[in-house]
């Protein structure tokens, strides 16, 4: 594919993405090379709604084709919370540290074999026709008691990987993208760009 857009504000998921699609996409935008860009309410009730919701607002606005990722943390012992809601878990504007401490908080009585939890990513790919489609992922871990780890982002350093015995914020990215949710969904883009490439 020539160009797509990357529809995030969030760093870390833009790293993670351009890291994905290195030699897949020739030119690869973000929400920074264009002087006005649109930004969505994300309200929907599901990761689809609001990736659909972020990729179509971007794709109509530019012209362009756009992906949007919608993810977040479900944990079991909190019937699925913080869910769509992970990026203000702790408030509107929250950090990732102050959502990290809130997480721990909620789970401070919860023993350590019932804190499973998965990261669920869908990622939407809309072109300015109002077409879309949608690739999804999902990554089961524990969420441990103590932060561990400094590379990745948001709730990387509590989600443990239990084949690896380490946290998100302990693996290295190129490990992190081979098996995580988003590595998952952009992994089934990808086979769809492929095949619908002209030849
Ligand atoms: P949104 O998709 O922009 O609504 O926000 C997703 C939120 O989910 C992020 O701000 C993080 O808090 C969390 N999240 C999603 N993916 C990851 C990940 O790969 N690692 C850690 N936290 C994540």
């Amino acid at each position: 594919m020539k160009e797509l857009v990357v529809a995030t504000g969030n760093k870390g998921k833009l790293r993670e993405i351009e890291e994905l699609l290195r030699g897949d996409v020739e030119k690869l935008l973000s929400p920074r090379d264009f002087s006005s860009f649109p930004v969505v309410d994300e309200d929907g009730l599901t990761f689809t709604d609001n990736a659909v919701k972020k990729a179509m607002a971007a794709a109509v606005a530019t012209g362009k084709p756009v992906i949007a990722d919608d993810s977040g943390l479900v944990v079991d012992a909190l019937e699925g919370r913080p869910g769509v809601y992970s990026a203000r878990f702790a408030g509107e504007g929250a950090g990732d540290w102050e959502n990290n401490e809130k997480l721990l908080r909620e789970l401070a009585r919860i023993p350590s074999a019932e804190r499973s939890a998965a990261f669920h990513c869908v990622v939407a790919l809309c072109f300015p026709d109002g077409t879309c489609r949608t690739f999804e992922g999902q990554l089961r871990g524990m969420i441990i008691d103590t932060l561990r780890g400094s590379e990745g982002f948001g709730y990387d350093p509590l989600f443990l990987v239990p084949e690896y015995g380490l946290t998100l914020a302990e693996l290295p990215l190129e490990i992190k993208n081979r098996i995580s949710h988003r590595g998952k969904a952009l992994a089934d883009l990808k086979k769809f760009l492929m095949s619908s490439r002209p030849r």
